[in-house]
């Protein structure tokens, strides 16, 4: 059997589709976010990235460049094995009180990826709760999906953001099956933020326990960085934080905070926890100085605000829709792949400006769009180049007309 055939087969109906996946050849500059070099056929020109998800530009900060550096000589490059054996370093323990003491928590357990800790922990909660049912949200992320499917838990969807069809799912089950309801606090790719405080009511009056994914939020939202949940007072509300190092901490990794014996449940039973390398100490250490600036440093989160409020009333101005949101992420829907793609690539050429065209299964089919995320580090000028950029395809562009 020819296997290539077959995988062939596949790819080629993606690009006829126009979902094939094409990557941009970047290189980042350390302290020049958001330029970077982009390599394309063996030339290189710099570009303004508008799609960074490094969202407060940490992942160049000099204390957190520093800290990596220094850990790296400390300790070399890699954690030398699982967290079981032998691979648990100083430096993971004082990451994972940094963050329990950022969500006010009482423990947390470092993973090697975001994604990682949504599949792993949901996994081990929904297999090892005797008739456990997990209410998810229908807008969830790929990786609580995945963790949810494979704990084989009875699943329940609950429409985005509806806390009344929540309530009549949960009112619907057995009283005593322990039941979870997990959510996300900011939505990347709408960028529409869960009516956190309801949803928390509804499963405290079934006794549910809350699980919430505030990868995209944490480090922006919140006096400290702590998220929608630290910003809203509900930290204590919620049974489990989930979180990523990986966007603007500016590092890679994930964890969950928790209770004690919550998070010594999941380390003792969760097979993603237990059966791979630990994160590099030098990445914890980068990450936990990431996060302590954070903590205290409101200048990142303020000047993200400034730079997203200008850049959409630039896009106002100029008559460019995007999609209304409460958060930082500012979606342009264009509703076709292929249109999409020829915007993106457009901009990156003539205009210097990459934003990575965001197509299925990333978004719904006719949602395609280009998704900018501006940062403290995206000058006036920045915006001023991007918003001329887009006037300028709106005109040439009759589908931009139809769309707005
Ligand atoms: N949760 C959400 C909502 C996400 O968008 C992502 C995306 O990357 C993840 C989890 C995974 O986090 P990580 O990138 O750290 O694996």
């Amino acid at each position: 059997m020819n296997f290539d055939t077959l995988f062939q087969a596949q790819i080629d109906t993606l690009k006829n589709d126009g979902n094939y996946r094409y990557f941009a050849e970047l290189e980042r500059k350390a302290g020049k976010f958001p330029k970077a070099t982009n390599h394309l056929n063996g030339e290189q020109r710099d570009v303004t990235v508008w799609c960074s998800n490094d969202y407060l530009g940490m992942g160049q900060h000099p204390a957190v460049i520093a800290a990596m550096c220094e850990a790296v000589n400390r300790t070399g490059t890699g954690a030398g094995g699982t967290r079981n054996i032998s691979g648990t370093n100083h430096d993971h323990l004082l990451l994972e009180r940094e963050l329990a003491d950022l969500h006010g928590k009482e423990a947390a357990l470092i993973f090697t990826s975001g994604y990682i800790s949504n599949w792993a922990t949901l996994a081990t909660l929904g297999s090892r709760l005797e008739n456990c049912v997990i209410l998810s949200d229908a807008g969830n992320h790929a990786s609580m999906i995945e963790g949810i499917r494979h704990s084989r838990a009875h699943k329940v969807i609950w429409k985005h953001n509806d806390v009344h069809d929540l309530e009549m799912k949960l009112r619907a089950l057995p009283e005593e099956y322990p039941k979870i309801v997990a959510f996300e606090s900011v939505y990347s790719m709408d960028g529409d933020i869960a009516p956190i405080e309801a949803i928390v009511e509804i499963a405290e009056k079934y006794g549910a326990m809350t699980y919430i994914d505030e990868v995209h939020a944490v480090g922006m939202y919140g006096p400290r960085g702590g998220g929608v949940t630290e910003e809203l007072g509900l930290t204590n509300r919620i049974t489990l934080i989930e979180g990523t190092l990986g966007k603007a901490f500016g590092c890679v990794g994930g964890y969950i905070t928790g209770s004690k014996v919550l998070c010594d449940f999941i380390r003792s039973f969760a097979s993603g926890f237990i059966f791979t390398t630990a994160l590099p100490p030098a990445v914890a250490a980068a990450a936990r100085t990431s996060i302590a600036h954070l903590k205290v440093s409101q200048s990142e989160r303020a000047g993200q605000r400034c730079q997203v409020a200008r850049l959409r009333a630039a896009l106002d101005h100029h008559g460019i829709p995007y999609m209304a949101n409460d958060s930082h992420i500012v979606p342009v829907i264009i509703g076709d792949p292929v249109k999409t793609k020829m915007l993106a690539d457009y901009l990156m050429l003539e205009w210097d400006i990459y934003v990575q065209p965001i197509n299925y299964p990333t978004v719904p089919k006719g949602t395609e769009r280009l998704r900018f995320t501006p940062s403290p580090l995206h000058s006036d000028d920045d915006i001023d180049h991007l918003v001329n950029a887009l006037k300028t395809l709106w005109k040439q562009c009759a589908i931009a007309h139809a769309v707005a």
